[in-house]
């Protein structure tokens, strides 16, 4: 996860209290998870980890408050293209990052790197064009993955 992510989590609480949005112990619960973990999780693997913690929990309630955050504009849901049916889910963060996806467990990273702005560079140089955002999706296979591979 790409830095601040405990910033923006302390001020969607401070915001949904504010509004008055019932943030229970089980939603601040799911979010913090959801922040503390690598990537994009699909609800089950968050639902998995959020458990182990609260052993009561449903998975439905766990879809339940991921649209919730969702329309609240604190988490994003997206697809990869890899398993383009299967939703994941990440805590909104402003900040520009790309995504690598391994093809073998789906598993997504993400990552920022300084050769991004030459490559932004490079094409508005060589179109002319104001080139307002970047997303790279990069695709192969994870180091786990690679190392299952060779034993
Ligand atoms: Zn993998
Ligand atoms: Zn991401």
């Amino acid at each position: 996860m790409i830095r601040n992510k405990e910033g923006s989590v302390q001020e969607t609480i401070q915001r949904l209290h504010a509004q008055g949005g019932r943030m229970t112990v089980q939603r601040r619960k799911i979010l913090d998870v959801l922040a503390a973990m690598q990537g994009h999780p699909t609800a089950e693997e968050l639902y998995e980890a959020v458990r182990q913690q609260m052993p009561g929990l449903h998975l439905s309630t766990v879809y339940r408050t991921l649209r919730w955050l969702e329309q609240e504009g604190k988490v994003s849901a997206r697809r990869f293209e890899e398993d383009a049916r299967q939703e994941r889910f990440d805590v909104s963060h402003p900040k520009e990052h790309h995504h690598f996806q391994c093809t073998q467990c789906k598993k997504v990273i993400e990552f920022d790197s300084p050769f991004i702005d030459p490559v932004k560079n490079h094409f508005a140089n060589q179109f002319s064009a104001q080139v307002a955002s970047i997303s790279l999706m990069l695709y192969g296979i994870c180091s786990d993955c690679s190392q299952n591979h060779i034993i």
